[in-house]
């Protein structure tokens, strides 16, 4: 009797399971314990993929990104306190990018913490997790398990996307209710990202700031490509003849190698456009905040802008032609109004592509050379044909220089192929990212990753191997944050910004049963990530470059203050 009764029985554990597969959503990226472990087994149990981390950030970057890459949440599931404050800094990582995420954080009961009681990694979760995140719900009951997950799944997607926090106190987990009502309670969300259309009032204005324009440039950035409407963005850009411009994680979106492309002459379009166009990309530091000598002249130019939050309108400059909508929706309601549109002025164009060649042609000798100690564009210059030969690869991208020169000279010729540090520019995402790639995609993962970065979440090079996943890790080694030779000026320790000269990072990846191979000269580097690709085997290439080849912070060296009293 006992049995029959349990058949007819659901729980907390079982509901949000059910929640979320109702919604599609397989994939968990978790880190086990008190209260959540059994949650986790189960979801494994009932078919989910359940991807078990070392450090909940990088379980927590793995979310982000999959929600990057798939429009639906990611999802983290964390233990209480301090493994919810891991995860926290991913769900705030994927809310500045406006990324959908949803963390699930067990918690302690409420009696215990609202009275203080001091329990077994007792916080106020919600209450932390409120102001750092779009949205922050707490479950008390079964029955609202439904609504829960739901409200976390809408919130997470709609609108402009951002992370968002589930509290699940543990004996929520083992509630209990009837199973024929518990399917019931359930919620499978109906269009939970809506499309949004701008007026037309709002779309003719834009296209006629757009057809006066002499001096067209169009930004893309990286919400254009999570929209994942990407033909239609290739038609837009194509019918305005107007060149363009990715940021980083937009790269490939359109093929680097396409005809309008300007990456290579982006301080003269910046500097001499008349007309900016912007498309998912917001005019933040990451564009100098669209002012100071990089813009040119004050005041020259006109701004269009498509994006899906209005607030962000404004934010650095007027905006002529404010477009708020989703880009899918936007762009096919502009470009049904485009038939005979001019081609922009050839005096504009050439001189861009004329500065484009040049720039191309002067990078194209640093690129293939032999040089040990290896120099980054030596090194990069290699992985530039890797992917150029591997278009489906993902590249994962984090470090100072290892960032700044890899985003310039490795070209992406797929939509949302090229993964990194986003709109902080934060360290630390390497290894979460990847996962995340590889197991969302089944594409080969390529990570070119400053050591400094890198030891962020090193670890995790046991999870690659113990999931098997096709992941090469190409360590850009130079002993160091931004340079391998800062000393102590007391002689007391080492610099504060040097490590352990040339670290045998190829043995963790070997410690854990993957390929670790040494790198001193490009050749043994491009043969490493070619091996590594072909076998599909978890690789770390431990890649020896030049200690003096770096440049303070990379290219942002300009945002470091300067002390007046301490000249360097
Ligand atoms: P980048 O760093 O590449 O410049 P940002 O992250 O700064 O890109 O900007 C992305 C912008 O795209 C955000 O302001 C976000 O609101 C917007 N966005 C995201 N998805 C959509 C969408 N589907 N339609 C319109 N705008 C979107
Ligand atoms: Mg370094």
């Amino acid at each position: 009797p006992e049995e029959a009764e349990s058949q007819n029985l659901t729980d907390g554990f079982h509901l949000i399971i059910d929640a979320l597969k109702m919604n599609g959503i397989e994939n968990i990226y978790h880190v086990p314990g008190i209260p959540v472990t059994d949650l986790g087994r189960m979801m494994q149990a009932e078919g989910m993929r359940v991807i078990s981390f070392r450090h909940e950030s990088n379980a927590g970057n793995a979310a982000a990104i999959a929600g990057y890459l798939t429009r639906k949440p990611g999802i983290c599931l964390t233990v209480s306190a301090p493994g919810f404050l891991n995860g926290l800094v991913s769900l705030a990582h994927a809310t500045t990018n406006c990324w959908p995420m949803i963390l699930i954080s067990g918690s302690s009961e409420r009696e215990i913490v609202d009275l203080q009681k001091g329990d077994y990694e007792e916080m106020d979760q919600l209450a932390v997790a409120k102001p750092l995140c779009k949205a922050a719900y707490r479950i008390l009951h079964a029955e609202d398990i439904g609504v829960g997950v739901a409200r976390a799944i809408r919130a997470a997607v709609s609108g402009r996307p951002g992370g968002v926090y589930l509290d699940v106190p543990a004996s929520l987990l083992s509630q209990v209710m009837g199973a024929a009502e518990g399917l019931k309670s359930l919620i499978k969300v109906v269009d939970p990202a809506p499309a949004h259309f701008p007026a037309p009032a709002a779309i003719d204005r834009a296209l006629s700031l757009l057809k006066a324009a002499k001096k067209p440039l169009i930004i893309l950035g990286k919400g254009a490509s999570y929209a994942q409407c990407d033909d239609l963005v290739r038609a837009f850009v194509e019918k305005t003849g107007a060149p363009y411009i990715a940021m980083s994680m937009a790269k490939g979106l359109l093929p680097d190698d396409h005809e309008q492309y300007a990456g290579a002459a982006r301080s003269l379009v910046l500097k001499e456009a008349d007309c900016v166009m912007l498309i998912g990309a917001r005019l933040n530091w990451l564009l100098s905040h669209g002012k100071g000598k990089q813009w040119g002249e004050p005041h020259t130019k006109k701004f269009i802008h498509i994006d899906i939050d209005p607030k962000e309108m404004d934010s650095n400059q007027p905006i002529d032609a404010p477009l708020v909508g989703d880009i899918e929706s936007t762009l096919g309601t502009m470009l049904e109004k485009m038939d005979d549109w001019p081609v922009p002025p050839a005096e504009w164009t050439g001189a861009v592509y004329t500065k484009r060649a040049q720039n191309v042609e002067r990078m194209a000798p640093k690129l293939v050379n032999n040089n040990v100690p290896m120099d980054y564009h030596g090194a990069l210059g290699r992985l530039k044909r890797i992917f150029a030969d591997h278009p489906d690869a993902i590249l994962v991208n984090e470090g100072a220089n290892a960032l700044d020169f890899a985003r310039s000279v490795i070209d992406m010729s797929k939509p949302r192929k090229r993964l990194d540090v986003g709109t902080w520019g934060v360290m630390g995402i390497g290894m979460g990212t990847a996962i995340a790639a590889a197991v969302e995609t089944g594409h080969p993962v390529v990570c070119v990753e400053g050591d400094s970065a890198f030891g962020f979440s090193g670890m995790e090079v046991e999870t690659i191997c113990r999931y098997g996943l096709p992941v090469c890790v190409v360590i850009f080694n130079n002993s160091g944050i931004y340079r391998g030779t800062d000393t102590d000026p007391t002689g007391r320790d080492p610099g504060t910004t040097v490590f352990v000269k040339e670290a045998q990072y190829d043995m963790m990846m070997r410690a854990f049963g993957g390929e670790g191979v040494t790198a001193r000269s490009p050749d043994d580097l491009e043969r490493a990530v070619r091996d590594a690709i072909a076998s599909g085997k978890p690789t770390l290439v431990n890649a020896i470059i030049d200690p003096q080849a770096g440049t303070e912070s990379g290219r942002i060296g300009n945002l470091n203050p300067q002390s007046v009293v301490s000249k360097k």
